[in-house]
C-alpha cells in the first residue's frame, strides 16, 4: 500500500504530488490522458501573484511563486523571472494603477513614467502611453513542456510514479478503481480539472461551478525579448486587485461604451513571451456549459486589434490557435471537498490555477495531514 494516490496531471495534481512527495510520502499519479491535455497546458504560463487580492490569497500565490523557482533551479526547467507591466493609455487607467501603487512597497511594484516604460518594454506603443504598472513579482513558464518535464523530473529527484492513460473511476476503501486496475493507498487527492464529475460527483457544488472557455493564440518565436509580460487597461477589470481602486469604476464604463464586445465576450488581453521566444496571447471568457466548442474568429480579431493597441513587436505572425476550459467557482478562488476522511478533491481555481496550485497545495496537504487546522 503507497500512502497517496492523485488523479489528473495537471498543475494541480503535479502540486499536489510534489507538496506530499516533499514529506517523504510515496505517491502515485494517474492521468487518462497519455501526457497532459487540460487547462494547464493551455494557458500564458503566467505566474502572477499581481492578479490576487492582498491577504491569504496573495500570500498563496507568492509560496507558489517560491516553489516554482525551486522547481525550476533543481530542474532546469526554464522560468523567467521576467515580472509585469500594465501599460496606460487613458487618464482613468492611471488613475487605477496609481490607485493601486498607493498601497503597495515602491521596490516591487511602482508606477513608471512612458520613457521609463519604454526602457523595459521596447515594444509598448509610445503613442498615447501615459505610464505603466511595473511589478517584480511575476514569472513565465512554458506549459506544455513545463507539464511534461515536471513528471520525470518529480520520478527522478523524488520517487513519484506515474500512469498514464489511466482512467480513475471510483475511490472506495483505500481503493482507486481505474480502466487499468486497482491501486491501493492510503489517501486519494482528485486533482480532475473540468471533468469534475468522474469521481464523487456529489463531493463539489456543481450549481455554483462553471466552465469557462478561453481563446488564445501563440506566434513563431520571435528574436527579441519583449521584456515584462505585458497587460493593458482592459486588464485592470479582470483581476480582484484593482476592484478596491475608486476609479476603477471609470475604466470600466468607458470599456462599456468603447469596446460593448469585450463584456460580451470577457476579453482581456496579455500577452507573455517564453524562453524559446513564442508569444502567447489572449484571452476570452465565455461561461456556461453551451459554450460552442467552435472557436469565433471575431474574437481573436478584437483580441489582436486591442493588442496592436499597446504592442507593437517586429512581426505578429499567429503560429496557434486554440481554447482552453477551467471550472470557476461563482464566490470563491478554489473548492476543496473531504467526501470521506481519506480522499481531498481540488478543483475550481479558475484562471489562477498556475499562480496558486503549488501555494495551495502546501496549505491543503498540511492541513489534511494534521500539520495545522489553518482554514483553506
Ligand atoms: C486559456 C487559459 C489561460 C490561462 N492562463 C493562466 C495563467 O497564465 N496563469 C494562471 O495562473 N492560470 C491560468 N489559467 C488557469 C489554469 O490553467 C488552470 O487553473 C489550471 O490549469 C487548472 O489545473 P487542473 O490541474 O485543475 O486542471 P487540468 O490541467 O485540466 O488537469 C486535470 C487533469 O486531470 C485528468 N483527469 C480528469 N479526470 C480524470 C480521471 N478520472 N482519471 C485520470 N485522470 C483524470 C485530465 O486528463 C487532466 O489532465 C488559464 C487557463 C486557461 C484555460
Amino acid at each position: 500500500v503507497i500512502d497517496d494516490v492523485v488523479v489528473g496531471a495537471g498543475i494541480v495534481g503535479l502540486a499536489h504530488a510534489t507538496a506530499l512527495a516533499k514529506r517523504g510520502r510515496q505517491v502515485l499519479v494517474v492521468e487518462s490522458s497519455p501526457r497532459a491535455e487540460g487547462a494547464s497546458i493551455r494557458n500564458f504560463g503566467m505566474v502572477w501573484p499581481i492578479g490576487q487580492p492582498e491577504g491569504v490569497l496573495h500570500q498563496t500565490a507568492m509560496t507558489s511563486r517560491c516553489i516554482w523557482e525551486e522547481l525550476a533551479h533543481q530542474s532546469g526547467i526554464p522560468l523567467e523571472p521576467c515580472g509585469s507591466l500594465h501599460l496606460a493609455y487613458h487618464e482613468d487607467e492611471l488613475q487605477v494603477l496609481t490607485e493601486y501603487a498607493a498601497s503597495q512597497l515602491p521596490s516591487v511594484r511602482r508606477v513608471l513614467a512612458p520613457a521609463e516604460v519604454l526602457l523595459h518594454a521596447p515594444f509598448a506603443v509610445e503613442n498615447g502611453l501615459l505610464g505603466g504598472l511595473y511589478s517584480l513579482t511575476e514569472a513565465c513558464v512554458e506549459p506544455r513542456t513545463t507539464l511534461w518535464e515536471l513528471p520525470p523530473f518529480l520520478s527522478r529527484s523524488m520517487g513519484v510514479e506515474f500512469r498514464f492513460c489511466t482512467t480513475a473511476w471510483r475511490w472506495e476503501s483505500g481503493t482507486l478503481h481505474t480502466d487499468t486496475g486497482t491501486f491501493s493507498a492510503r489517501r486519494c487527492w482528485v486533482c480532475s480539472g473540468r471533468d469534475a464529475r468522474a469521481l464523487f460527483p456529489d463531493a463539489l457544488p456543481h450549481n455554483q461551478l462553471m466552465p469557462c472557455k478561453l481563446q488564445m493564440m501563440r506566434t513563431a518565436p520571435m528574436q527579441q525579448r519583449i521584456g515584462p509580460m505585458l497587460a493593458a487597461g482592459s486588464t485592470l477589470r479582470h483581476y480582484g486587485c484593482f476592484a478596491r481602486c475608486p476609479s476603477l469604476s471609470a475604466v470600466r464604463k468607458r470599456f462599456a461604451e468603447e469596446h460593448p464586445a469585450f463584456d460580451r465576450w470577457g476579453i482581456h488581453v496579455m500577452v507573455s513571451q517564453h524562453a524559446s521566444g513564442e508569444l502567447t496571447i489572449g484571452d476570452s471568457h465565455e461561461y456556461g456549459d453551451a459554450v460552442s466548442p467552435f472557436d469565433r474568429p471575431e474574437i481573436d480579431a478584437l483580441i489582436l486589434e486591442y493588442l496592436r493597441s499597446f504592442f507593437n513587436p517586429p512581426e505578429l505572425q499567429i503560429a496557434e490557435r486554440w481554447h482552453g476550459i477551467y471550472l470557476k467557482h461563482g464566490e470563491r478562488p478554489y473548492v476543496t471537498a473531504e467526501p470521506t476522511d481519506d480522499c481531498m478533491v481540488i478543483n475550481a481555481l479558475g484562471g489562477a490555477g498556475m499562480t496558486l496550485s503549488f501555494g495551495l497545495a502546501e496549505a491543503v496537504v498540511s492541513r489534511a495531514l494534521g500539520e495545522n487546522d489553518a482554514e483553506l
